[in-house]
C-alpha cells in the first residue's frame, strides 16, 4: 500500500454500490475512506427498493382481503392509517441507516459526512477538508428527472411520495417504467384513485410484449386507469388539489401527481470534466468492462455509470472493483442474464432475452406461453390470469429467456435464473418434477409450442 496518499481508495457516495466496494477493499487490506451527504444506504434504502417493496407489501393487504371473501371470510375493508405506515417504515429505514454506519465501522472504513468533489486527480475536497488518495471510485448514483413544462414544479417524484403527509385520494401518475407502475399498485392497493398516464402506446419498455400486453390488462381489471399516448401539458393549483390539462384536451382534477419519468446520473459538480473525465450523452460516466473510466486510478460504479441500474448489480460491480484493485487480480463484472422484477401486482419477472429480441439473434426459435387463472383465483374470484413464457434457441435447445407475470414472480423467477445461467436446455426443464400445486411447476411442464 502506497503511504504517500492518505487512503488506497476513496469512495464517493454510500450508497449500493459504494459501501459493497468500500468494505470488500477494506476486507482485502485496502485503507478506505467513503464520503457520503446524505443518509446512508443511498437509494436503495432510503427511498428505493427497501421502503418501496413495504409499501407494496402494505398496499397487497386490501387485495388480500377481497380475495378472501370467496374463501368464507366476510369482513368490510378494514381502515388503514397511512401516517401509521410512513412512520413505521421510517423507523426501518433509520434501523438500516444505523446498521450501514455500523458495517462500515467494523470493516474499518473512514466515513465522512458530507459532498464530496474532486479537486485534482487524486486530492478529494469533502467541505473544507481534503484527501488525497491513489485510487478513487465514483458511486453518487441517480436522481429523479422531472420534464419541465408549465406547473410541473407542483409535481412530486419518487422520493416524495415516500413521505407524504397523506395518502392522496386521486393521484395521477406520469410514466410507463418501472416506478409508475409499482406505484400506480401502491396508491391504488392502498385506497387512492390512480390514473396511470403514459406517452407511449406500451408500459415497461424493453420487457417482453406479452408480458407489457397482460401487465396492463391485470393494471385495468384492477380497477387502475391506464392511458397512452396522454401527457400533462399544464398542472395548477386550485383550493381543491391540482387541475391536469392533457393532450387529449381534457383536465383532471387530482390531489397530486407524480411523475416517474425516469432517472439521470447525478454526475454534475463532481469536478469530473476539469480531469477530462468522458462523459456518455445523458451525463452517464463512460467506462471499460472494469468499471474502470478515461482516468485510469478513477473507477466509476451504480447508476452513475447507466449501465443496468439495480442494486444487486452496483453491488456486483462495487464488488469487481475492489478485486480488481486490491485482490488477486481484474475482475469484471457480468451483466449477462441478469434478471429483474417489477413489483407490480401482479408481478413480472424477466431473465434473459423476450422473444422479440431472440428472433432478431437467433435463427430458429421455439416460444412456449402458458396463460391461465391461478388456482387461488378460481375462488377468490379474482379475474386475473397469469402469463409463463420460455424462449428456446432452438438449434442448442437452451433456454434463453424465462418470463413471468403472477403472483410471487420475483421470487419464482430468481431461482429459474440460475438454471438460465447455467445454459440450462428445455430437455433439462422437461426433465425437472415440477412441485404440485403452484404455478411455478408451469415452467416445467409447458411442451406445446405456441404458434
Ligand atoms: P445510490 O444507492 O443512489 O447511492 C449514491 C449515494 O451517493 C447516495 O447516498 C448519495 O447521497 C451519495 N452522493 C451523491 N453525490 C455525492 C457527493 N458528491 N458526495 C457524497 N455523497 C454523494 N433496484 C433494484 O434492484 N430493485 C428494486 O426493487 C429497486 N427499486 C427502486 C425503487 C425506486 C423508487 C428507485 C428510485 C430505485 C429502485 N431501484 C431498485 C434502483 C436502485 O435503488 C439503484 O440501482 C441503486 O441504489 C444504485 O446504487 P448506487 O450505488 O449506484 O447509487
Ligand atoms: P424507467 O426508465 O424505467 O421509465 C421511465 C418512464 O418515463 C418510461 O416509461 C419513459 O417513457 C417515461 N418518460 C421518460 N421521459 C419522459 C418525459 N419527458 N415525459 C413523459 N414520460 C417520460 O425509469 P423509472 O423512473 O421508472 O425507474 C428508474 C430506474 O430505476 C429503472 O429503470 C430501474 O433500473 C430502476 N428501478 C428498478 C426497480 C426494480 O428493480 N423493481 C424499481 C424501480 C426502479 P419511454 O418508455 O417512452 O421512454
Amino acid at each position: 500500500m502506497d503511504k504517500s496518499y492518505d487512503f488506497d481508495l476513496f469512495v464517493i457516495g454510500a450508497g449500493s454500490g459504494g459501501v459493497r466496494a468500500a468494505r470488500v477493499a477494506a476486507a482485502l487490506g485496502a485503507r478506505v475512506a467513503v464520503s457520503e451527504m446524505d443518509r446512508l444506504g443511498g437509494t436503495c434504502v432510503n427511498v428505493g427498493c427497501i421502503p418501496k417493496k413495504l409499501l407494496v407489501y402494505a398496499s397487497e393487504f386490501s387485495r388480500e382481503v377481497r380475495d378472501a371473501v370467496g374463501f368464507g371470510w366476510s369482513a368490510g375493508l378494514p381502515s388503514h392509517s397511512w401516517q401509521r405506515l410512513i412512520a413505521n417504515k421510517d423507523k426501518e429505514i433509520t434501523r438500516l441507516n444505523q446498521l450501514y454506519g455500523n458495517l462500515l465501522e467494523t470493516a474499518g472504513v473512514t466515513l465522512l459526512l458530507g459532498r464530496a468533489h474532486l479537486t485534482d486527480a487524486h486530492t478529494i475536497c469533502v467541505g473544507e477538508q481534503s484527501y488525497t488518495a491513489k485510487n478513487i471510485l465514483l458511486c453518487p448514483g441517480g436522481w429523479p428527472f422531472v420534464p419541465i413544462f408549465p406547473g410541473s414544479e407542483l409535481a412530486i417524484t419518487s422520493n416524495e411520495a415516500f413521505v407524504l403527509p397523506e395518502l392522496p385520494k386521486r393521484v395521477i401518475i406520469v410514466g410507463g417504467g418501472y416506478i409508475a407502475v409499482e406505484f400506480a399498485g401502491i396508491f391504488h392497493g392502498l385506497g387512492s384513485q390512480v390514473t396511470l398516464l403514459h406517452r407511449g402506446d406500451k408500459l415497461l419498455r424493453g420487457f417482453d410484449e406479452d408480458l407489457r400486453d397482460h401487465l396492463t390488462i391485470a393494471m385495468r381489471e384492477d380497477g387502475i386507469e391506464v392511458q397512452f399516448e396522454s401527457e400533462i401539458l399544464q398542472l395548477e393549483r386550485t383550493p381543491h388539489g391540482l387541475i391536469a390539462q392533457l393532450n387529449d384536451g381534457s383536465t383532471r382534477e387530482v390531489d397530486q401527481v407524480m411523475l416517474a419519468t425516469g432517472r439521470r446520473p447525478r454526475s454534475e459538480n463532481l469536478g469530473l470534466e476539469a480531469l477530462g473525465i468522458m462523459l456518455k450523452p445523458g451525463g452517464a460516466v463512460a467506462v471499460d468492462a472494469h468499471s474502470r473510466t478515461s482516468v485510469p486510478h478513477i473507477f466509476a460504479v451504480g447508476d452513475v455509470t447507466d449501465r443496468l441500474n439495480l442494486t444487486p448489480v452496483a453491488l456486483a460491480e462495487g464488488t469487481a472493483v475492489a478485486q480488481t484493485l486490491f485482490g488477486k487480480g481484474p475482475v469484471e463484472p457480468d451483466h449477462a442474464c441478469v434478471p429483474t422484477a417489477v413489483f407490480s401486482q401482479p408481478n413480472l419477472g424477466t431473465v434473459g432475452v423476450t422473444e422479440e429480441q431472440a428472433r432478431a439473434i437467433y435463427p430458429e426459435v421455439d416460444v412456449y406461453r402458458s396463460t391461465f387463472r391461478p388456482l387461488k383465483h378460481t375462488m377468490s374470484g379474482r379475474n386475473e390470469r397469469s402469463l409463463m413464457k420460455l424462449i428456446v434457441d432452438r438449434q442448442t435447445d437452451r433456454v434463453v429467456g424465462l418470463h413471468m407475470l403472477g403472483d410471487h414472480a420475483g421470487e419464482i423467477v430468481q431461482g429459474f435464473a440460475v438454471a438460465i445461467k447455467m445454459g440450462a436446455t428445455k430437455a433439462q426443464f422437461d426433465a425437472t418434477v415440477g412441485i404440485h400445486p403452484t404455478a411455478a411447476e408451469e415452467f416445467v411442464t409447458m411442451r406445446v409450442k405456441s404458434q
